[in-house]
């Protein structure tokens, strides 16, 4: 029985063309900033975002943990959403390795933080206070896409208060290709409202390592020092990012086949007895279910070869290895539990 593995969009495999590339890819040892493939890659990205300088980094979470400690001395502050990965799902690294201490904040129900939170959440120049340094947003977050509208006016509120933005563009692309049209010149439109932002390429984009963070030459700088300190300078490194370089080329216009199959998942639970399914605007759908089901639901779609989460809510996400069969078999195991 094939697993039909919906638990994340990190868990796929890459491709027969995405491996040929790896291996076709020249190398050289990056300590030295002699990677042939990962300067085309950082210069690429860099590039089609609309940023001066790029740094290839092994996680998104190392690359976000750069990103903040470039912007924030110790003592400094980042406002940031309650369930942002930046700030829950990152083992409170800008805390522990960056003295950075976080402002956390509600999200709305589309994900974004109110431009009033964080203007009242912006510290006065007083001793009592930590600096507030840093606005970090994510896009997208929760599976949901944030307004261009809103990425103007919280980028503009920040900045006009002295505020560097950062952007944990862990996915991006899928928000690029969810806004419709071309998907790389959508990425530079919401890249534009931000001082630095890192993608991952290991999600939805098929490849097996990597994040690249992205900013002007003097932060790029001072990431490549901390990326050194946290243990991220690679030496052949070309092997990953020549896999993140065919993504780039061959895997964000696909996004949109994830999307339409998560609408087709959230379409098939649409309706069932004790299910409230949140409609998905990418390739992530979140489903509650009371409680005390939710973990013989898991354990029922495990025993048909069907995995997903429920950590807080059950998330199914759609990918690359995942086809319409799969997601039909998905939504035929939940109803066989519920009915
Ligand atoms: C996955 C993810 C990251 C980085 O995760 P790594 O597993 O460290 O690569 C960062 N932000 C978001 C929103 C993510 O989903």
């Amino acid at each position: 029985m094939k697993i039909i593995d919906l638990r994340s969009d990190t868990v796929t495999q890459p491709t027969p063309a995405m491996r040929e590339a790896m291996m076709a890819a020249p190398l050289g040892d990056d300590v030295f900033g002699d990677d042939p493939t990962v300067n085309a890659l950082q210069d690429k990205l860099a590039a089609t975002l609309g940023f001066e300088a790029a740094l290839f980094m092994p996680t998104g979470t190392q690359s976000n943990l750069c990103a903040l400690m470039s912007h924030c001395q110790r003592g400094d502050e980042y406002i940031v959403g309650q369930m942002a990965h930046t700030y829950r799902w990152e083992g409170g690294g800008a805390a522990v390795l960056g003295s950075i201490q976080p402002q956390p904040l509600n999200h709305q129900p589309d994900g974004s933080l109110a431009l009033a939170d964080i203007e009242s959440a912006i510290k006065p120049d007083d001793a009592h206070f930590a600096r507030t340094r840093l606005l970090a947003l994510e896009n997208t977050i929760g599976g949901k896409v944030l307004p261009l509208s809103y990425l103007a006016a919280a980028s503009h509120l920040a900045r006009g208060r002295g505020l560097n933005v950062h952007l944990d563009g862990a996915r991006l692309f899928n928000a690029a290709v969810a806004m419709g049209g071309d998907p790389y010149a959508q990425a530079r439109t919401i890249c534009s409202h931000f001082d630095s932002v890192s993608v991952c390429f290991s999600k939805g984009l098929g490849a097996p390592v990597g994040s690249v963070l992205c900013g002007s030459k003097a932060f790029i700088k001072a990431a490549h020092r901390w990326r050194k300190m946290a243990g991220g300078g690679m030496r052949q490194a070309g092997v990953l990012a020549g896999a993140a370089l065919y993504a780039l080329d061959h895997h964000v216009r696909r996004l949109a086949d994830d999307h339409a199959l998560a609408q087709t998942l959230a379409e098939g639970l649409q309706g069932l007895p004790g299910l409230t399914v949140e409609q998905p605007q990418t390739n992530i759908v979140f489903v509650d279910v009371a409680p005390e089901r939710a973990q013989g639901l898991l354990d029922h779609l495990k025993s048909r070869g069907v995995l997903a989460t429920g950590l807080y809510r059950l998330r199914f996400v759609t990918h690359l290895d995942v086809d319409a069969e799969g997601v039909q078999r998905a939504v035929a195991a939940i109803r066989e539990y519920l009915s």
